[in-house]
């Protein structure tokens, strides 16, 4: 690992400055954290291997240092949403309803019923869930689980769900799972058309593979990191579809809120009426969200955001007592709750309202997020801050869902992509040395963002210029000390990172059987198609029929033009070749792992071998940083 350098005399101003501006005499989130708590966590959660995928451990530097003595390589108001999500254990939030946090970026809810206990949310990997559930048992008696409610469709709520039950649990009617409309969907395609490319960036975005420390790694804003476990799925027995819904299990009422749309394509909140409580899921937490999270994904809706925010207060404000949700700690009293959700909801409104407002005066994206001040009572609030979500890229992200990536401006509708234009920049600017002559002068003003700018230029023009890619690498890791942002500061140190030792390829990864085996034929398909190399397949053209003899489905699936697509209607003309096969064992078909009995090829096979040939999947050490 190459080393590290201290915060620069800019960013130590900087953050010298935020002491006096930010609310740190507000301390009511340390009491909140902490209240409650029945026990620590244990020590480091291993997989069947041995291999550690969870140590709260690597976060005890945290403990010390208060915002008021942070190390200056870290933003104070970072470090102080660092110490409060690191804050872990089992806690009680009210008799009855108890929760382990600080085990993996989420949490996970139990409350109790008559006999047994409902589980809201299963943290990300089967080991972090069962260690959870563990340690729950162990302070609270063994109860069975009666249900397991995943609230939205995002793997760190779903992910740990065989630490908690089994699929023979399920199956024989003694556990059910509910979670909203549209949730299985969701929940594999995310995973599957884009998923390489999202998962590599959420190494960089949650650092899960970066050192934690003051020069390292400090947290997420929403939570500490991912654990590197098993990702598993059970599929939901009960959909939820509607606001108001009610459902009673083992003596526990909940109303459920739908919110699709809005944090998660299928997303619900959970009011509990006999505990005056409601579960906010991720649609209130401490920290402003993610409108367009960094990883990537499609753009989120504010403005339906914040209306279901406005109906959880029309509908539960009156009589709420306690709020907890799927991250961070709880919020308690009657009058605070509906301040926080009220917060909350104007938050993401504004961010709508005033980029719109903006965007109609001709201002781009960019230009925004400069101006854009969100006001003063907003600003005052500590769980309205930019720790996961940013105004910057989320107002970025508002003018993308209207306009999309072109600003308008004809000089930017056919740039030449980036090492062609870097190489003319570094042409025009009198090539690599004086850029990075120059470069320097700009760091040691603290001018960190045009240095980025124009050394990156530089990198992807010369990469093998070794005094530009140590200049690059100290100017993201500045960035990332200044940044309040725990998902900014995990981009930049990661780009600083692969700068200087190297990619670190995808660390976690979500393509578990479990996803794999719930992929509808559709969906398999789709994920095929994906991987055509549409030049290599040009000249290639074949059709194959595929039978599903359980789901009395059949397919035609076509491939011509570089482009396989499918169709389920009668066919005119013969298949090169006719698949026999059950939709359960179609995806270890489609990976080429199914055994003999389960298929069946008439016809040409050697059309199968030439379709395999074609497909081209991700990479998922691609490069960032460098071209
Ligand atoms: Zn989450």
């Amino acid at each position: 690992m190459s080393p590290s350098h201290p915060a620069s005399p800019s960013v130590v101003h900087q953050h010298a400055a935020l002491l006096d501006q930010l609310p740190f005499a507000d301390t009511r989130d340390f009491d909140d954290v902490a209240r409650g708590l029945i026990a620590p966590l244990d020590g480091p959660v291993v997989d069947g291997s041995g291999t550690v995928v969870w140590d709260s451990s690597t976060y005890d530097f945290l403990a010390g240092p208060d915002a008021r003595t942070a190390p200056d390589t870290v933003n104070p108001s970072l470090w102080r949403q660092s110490r409060l999500v690191a804050a872990g254990g089992l806690f009680e939030v009210v008799p009855g309803i108890y929760q382990v946090r600080g085990l993996d970026l989420a949490n996970t809810s139990f409350i109790e019923g008559d006999e047994g206990v409902v589980v809201i949310d299963t943290l990300l990997t089967a080991e972090t869930g069962a260690a959870a559930w563990d340690l729950y048992r162990r302070h609270r008696g063994d109860r069975p689980i009666k249900a397991v409610i995943y609230t939205h469709s995002h793997a760190d709520h779903f992910g740990g769900v065989r630490g908690f039950v089994d699929q023979a649990d399920v199956d024989a009617g003694a556990v059910r799972i509910l979670a909203p409309e549209g949730f299985a969907e969701h929940a594999i395609a995310e995973n599957v058309y884009a998923g390489t490319a999202m998962a590599r960036r959420a190494g960089y975005m949650y650092g899960a593979a970066r050192a934690r420390g003051p020069r390292g790694q400090v947290g997420a804003g929403l939570g500490q990191t991912l654990s590197t476990g098993t990702v598993t799925l059970i599929p939901p027995t009960d959909l939820i579809t509607t606001t108001g819904q009610e459902v009673t299990i083992d003596g526990v009422r909940m109303v459920f809120q739908m919110a699709p749309n809005t944090e998660a394509p299928a997303e619900l909140l959970i009011w509990l009426p006999d505990f005056k409580a409601l579960c906010t899921a991720e649609d209130a937490t401490h920290n402003l969200h993610n409108l367009l999270t960094l990883r990537g994904a499609v753009v989120r809706d504010p403005h339906g955001w914040a209306g279901y925010l406005t109906e959880a207060i029309d509908l539960f404000g009156g009589d709420v007592e306690v709020a907890f949700a799927s991250h961070h700690w709880p919020t308690w009293g009657n009058e605070r709750i509906v301040e926080f959700l009220s917060l909350q909801r104007d938050l993401y409104a504004y961010l709508h309202d005033q980029t719109l407002r903006l965007m109609n005066k001709g201002l781009t994206g960019p230009e925004i997020a400069e101006v854009l001040v969100l006001p003063p009572a907003l600003e005052r609030a500590w769980h309205t801050h930019g720790y996961y979500g940013s105004v910057s890229h989320n107002v970025k992200a508002v003018y993308q869902r209207y306009l999309g990536w072109f600003d308008g401006n004809p000089a930017h509708l056919w740039e030449h992509p980036p090492v062609e234009k870097a190489k003319r920049y570094v042409d025009f600017m009198g090539g690599a040395d004086a850029v990075v002559t120059r470069a320097r002068s700009a760091f040691a003003a603290g001018d960190f963002r045009w240095v980025a700018e124009v050394v990156n230029h530089v990198v992807f023009a010369e990469p093998d210029h070794a005094a530009a890619r140590d200049l690059l690498a100290d100017t993201y890791e500045q960035l990332g000390y200044g940044s309040e942002n725990g998902t900014w500061r995990n981009f930049f140190l990661s780009g600083a990172t692969e700068l200087r030792d190297g990619r670190f390829g995808t660390p976690t990864t979500s393509d578990s059987p479990d996803l794999i085996g719930q992929l509808s034929p559709d969906m398999l398909f789709d994920a095929i198609a994906i991987q055509i190399d549409g030049p290599a397949a040009f000249d290639e053209k074949l059709a194959i029929d595929v039978v599903l003899t359980d789901d009395a489905a059949r397919y035609r699936l076509r491939l011509a033009n570089g482009v396989l697509t499918y169709s389920t209607a009668p066919q005119r003309v013969d298949a090169d070749a006719t698949v026999t096969t059950t939709r359960a064992a179609l995806p270890a078909v489609v990976r080429g792992v199914a055994d003999g009995s389960q298929v069946q090829v008439t016809g040409d096979a050697s059309v199968l071998a030439r379709l395999a040939a074609l497909l081209d999947p991700g990479d998922q050490d691609f490069a960032i940083v460098t071209p």
